[in-house]
């Protein structure tokens, strides 16, 4: 480099450093790529870039191993922002069940909740499993450890009195990967706690013969009467190829959480950014088509409300 460019480098790394400075950047932890947490990261981040000129910052999205993994990357402060299920936040405020290791993590804050999420169980039609019972003795994928499936399914099997010594088969494929064993005959059934359509149940009951199953009865009862986070759901019948007839479960609410560190004004611009044009928001997943703003800025939220989330529902009217 000779003198001149020297300068002239040294005259555009002058220039840029303060706005390098300003410039912010987040990430939100999602889940599969075939799942719907992922294409709500896009949705999030596109809504951002929309207004990047009013708060400068870059969005990112990751996909991960899921719920259980998001929460503890946003309390280890490796993620600012991840999608998580409310029955995983509850978990996590409070130091219970599958997060009792961690710990209460009192830094958990809410931002808002998004699509429900029904405990969806797919199986081979040759299988002969219609009711989640019919799994007993079955190759099932139970979910890979960090997905909030998983902890869906273990808290199941425990009402039930199952172990994993009750499948012929236990595997621990992550979500994007089930689909694919499902139909290669490698397994007979998975379980993914996820929105309407999805992709990944989309590929499986259109990349070969399979149905979804009823998760019904008085265990499933009991868990919805026990616990807040847990409500009885509906898969309508028609929405995938093979299942003509409603399905019977029993759900969640996926949520977006963040720590009480991340600064207000950045979860301020987020949500701002996503409720300012909550139609184009809709729009940009199926999943999304009922969302409320009522709704999303009120229920499924155990972990106290982020103030920036707070700040922009109270000017709402969100909020009372
Ligand atoms: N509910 C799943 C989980 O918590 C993820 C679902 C999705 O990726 O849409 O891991």
């Amino acid at each position: 480099m000779n003198m001149k460019a020297i300068g002239a480098a040294i005259a555009l790394a002058m220039t840029s450093a303060p706005a390098m400075a300003q410039q912010q950047f987040v990430s939100i932890g999602t889940g599969g790529v075939t799942g719907v947490y992922y294409p709500t990261g896009g949705a999030i981040c596109r809504m951002m870039a929309k207004t990047r000129s009013e708060h400068g910052i870059r969005c990112a999205v990751e996909s991960t191993g899921g719920s259980v993994y998001n929460v503890n990357a946003v309390r280890s402060g490796e993620l600012e922002f991840g999608v998580a299920q409310s029955d995983v936040q509850f978990k996590a405020v409070h130091g219970e069940g599958s997060l009792a290791e961690q710990g209460p993590n009192p830094d958990l804050r809410s931002v808002f909740s998004i699509h429900p999420e029904p405990f969806t169980v797919v199986a081979r039609a040759d299988a002969g499993i219609t009711n989640f019972e019919d799994l007993k003795g079955k190759r099932v994928n139970v979910g890979n450890p960090g997905s909030g499936q998983r902890d869906t399914m273990e808290v199941l099997m425990g009402a039930l009195g199952w172990t994993m010594d009750d499948f012929s088969l236990v595997s621990e494929l992550q979500a994007a990967e089930q689909s694919q064993a499902l139909c290669d005959n490698n397994i007979d059934a998975m379980v993914y706690t996820v929105g309407h359509p999805s992709g990944s149940i989309q590929e499986a009951t259109t990349a070969c013969d399979s149905v979804l199953v009823n998760v019904s009865g008085p265990t499933v009862d009991q868990l919805v009467a026990e616990h807040p986070y847990y409500r009885l759901a509906t898969i309508p019948g028609g929405m995938y190829r093979g299942t003509d007839s409603d399905v019977q479960t029993f759900g969640v609410g996926a949520t977006l959480v963040t720590s009480a560190s991340v600064p207000d004004d950045v979860v301020y611009a987020l949500v701002k950014a996503v409720f300012s044009d909550l139609d184009q928001f809709r729009g940009l997943h199926p999943a999304f088509a009922n969302l409320d703003p009522k709704e999303m800025a009120n229920d499924g939220l155990s972990a106290p409300l982020h103030p920036g989330a707070e700040k922009y529902f109270r000017e709402a009217g969100l909020i009372e």
